[in-house]
């Protein structure tokens, strides 16, 4: 039978503030079998997609992307915060609720052509992983597919993703 993961995330009213339901996902991680079988999802999905490469912006998106390129044998980059890589970076910047912020990635972090999925913890609106997309792409990759344990569907970040292939492990 299918593993039911919800039972793994910690929904926590009122964090970071009045009004949102945070869905935490330290408890998936903190189960061997539970963070196991979520990766493996991932890496079934990846591999139907013909990944190369994996990206994923921090900090969580290390957490999910980092036992997917593990497990493929293939390499992971990360996309950061600002002053956080030390060699010649791009930049991609994203709207938050208020104002903006950036992401970086290493100018030779991905190589002309390469297939990469691009990993999070969670979709919501979907400007992280959007300006991820295009990081990876103004580097010339190709985004094959995006994998995130959780969607938050009311948020529409799907509706961003247009024309990217999205899998989520479990929709709220
Ligand atoms: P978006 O850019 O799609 O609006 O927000 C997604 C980003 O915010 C992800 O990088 C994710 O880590 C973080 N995030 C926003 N809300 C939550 C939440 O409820 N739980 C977790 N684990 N991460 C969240």
């Amino acid at each position: 039978m299918a593993t039911d993961f919800t039972k793994y995330i910690a929904s926590v009213p009122d964090y970071p503030e009045k009004g949102i339901m945070f869905r935490d996902i330290s408890p998936l991680m903190a189960d061997g079998q539970a963070f196991h079988d979520a990766t493996d999802e991932i890496v079934t999905y990846a591999k139907g997609k013909g990944v190369e490469m994996v990206v994923g912006p921090e900090a969580r998106g290390f957490i999910v992307g980092c036992p997917v390129a593990y497990d493929m044998g293939i390499g992971f980059a990360p996309a950061r915060k600002q002053g956080k890589l030390p060699r010649e970076t791009v930049k991609a910047t994203y709207d938050l609720e208020y104002g903006t912020s950036a992401l970086y990635m290493h100018k030779d972090a991905i190589k002309p052509g390469q297939k990469v999925l691009v990993t999070d913890d969670l979709l919501a609106t979907g400007g992280t992983i959007g300006a991820t997309i295009q990081l990876v792409e103004d580097l010339g990759g190709i985004v094959v597919g995006t994998a995130f344990l959780i969607e938050l569907s009311d948020l529409h970040g799907r509706d961003k993703l247009k024309g990217y292939d999205i899998f989520s492990l479990m929709k709220y």
